[in-house]
């Protein structure tokens, strides 16, 4: 039964006006193929299930250690204070320690949903997408990277006249792109960088995959919004972002780009990245110039296209 797929979820996210027409409800998947160093949400990065630790909140109570079946948790003698150490690595996802905090210190992101679950969510707020032309935007992570799940979960949104929205990154088979097509109303679509060899650095992949998807995409009757992150000393240069634009120029043939949007950087993932244990190599990274942003802005229009600059958010 279609009904009974299973997808790894780590968010759901109502009524958003970010992600497509009108207000719509966003369902976050687990689990990218890019490692984007600049990513706000790295725990959408990895296909597993992972504990984050809210140290602040934390009263090194040892609960948790005690209440963790396969012993993860411990809690060690330190200076200044005592550590609280968490075997990552080890960890099943189970959330025992979750529900024996008392101070809500601890979080699993990633959950597993039937499309049952999750659409039951998304009709909660049917008549706010009826009456503000909304619908649902799949988001993670990598939708396509769970493509059956995803597929039936926009096959029943489309079943229900709900408009849906996938945004992908676009490092994924094309045969699975395709496959999801056929559900979707609107594509956002992500371009980096167009130096391979920059792009491989900074997202741990080249760009050939992406862009020829770019290519095929345009192809295809669906509308579609660009997204480049503009991110400091990485892409926030006029001769990446005019070899994009002449890129998109080339190969929108149908007219399938409605505008495009800039993402400027921000720091609000940093405290992400240590409640996962890991370390965020950009902490140290402003913000972008708003001189150049503005410059982008009109750089994209002056190629005919619409443009729109992102506000900050998380
Ligand atoms: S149970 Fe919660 S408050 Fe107690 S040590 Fe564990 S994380 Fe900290
Ligand atoms: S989620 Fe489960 S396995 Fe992981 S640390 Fe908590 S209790 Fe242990």
């Amino acid at each position: 039964m279609n009904e009974k797929k299973v997808g790894r979820i780590f968010d759901i996210q109502k009524f958003s006006i970010h992600d497509g027409p009108g207000i719509r409800t966003l369902v976050f998947f687990k689990g990218c193929p890019l490692r984007c160093r600049w990513c706000s949400n790295p725990e959408s990065q990895k296909s597993t299930c992972e504990l984050m630790y809210y140290e602040q909140r934390c009263a090194l109570c040892g609960k948790c250690a005690e209440a963790c079946p396969s012993g993860n948790i411990e809690l060690v003698e330190g200076s200044p204070r005592v550590r609280h150490n968490i075997d990552r690595e080890a960890c099943k996802g189970c959330r025992e320690c979750v529900k024996i905090c008392p101070n809500d210190a601890l979080k699993v992101a990633g959950s597993d949903m039937s499309v049952d679950d999750v659409f039951s969510v998304i009709l909660q707020d049917y008549l706010f997408y009826l009456n503000s032309n909304g619908g649902v935007t799949l988001g993670g992570g990598e939708p396509a990277m769970q493509p059956e799940f995803a597929r039936e979960l926009l096959r029943r949104c489309k079943q229900n006249d709900i408009h849906t929205a996938i945004e992908t990154c676009g490092y994924v088979g094309w045969n699975v792109l395709e496959s999801l097509i056929e559900y979707l109303d609107l594509v956002f679509f992500d371009i980096k960088h167009m130096n391979s060899d920059r792009h491989k650095t900074f997202t741990g992949a080249s760009n050939e995959r992406i862009l020829k998807n770019a290519n095929r995409l345009l192809k295809v009757d669906v509308p579609i919004i660009i997204r480049i992150p503009i991110v400091t000393g990485i892409n926030d240069n006029e001769e990446n972002l005019v070899d994009t634009l002449k890129f998109l120029v080339r190969h929108n043939t149908k007219d399938a780009i409605q505008r495009i949007e800039l993402l400027p950087y921000h720091k609000l993932g940093v405290t992400k990245y240590r409640r996962l244990g890991r370390t965020c190599e950009l902490h140290d990274l402003p913000t972008p110039n708003p001189t150049f942003l503005k410059q982008a802005g009109l750089l994209v229009r002056s190629f005919g296209f619409t443009s729109e600059i992102m506000e900050i958010r998380v």
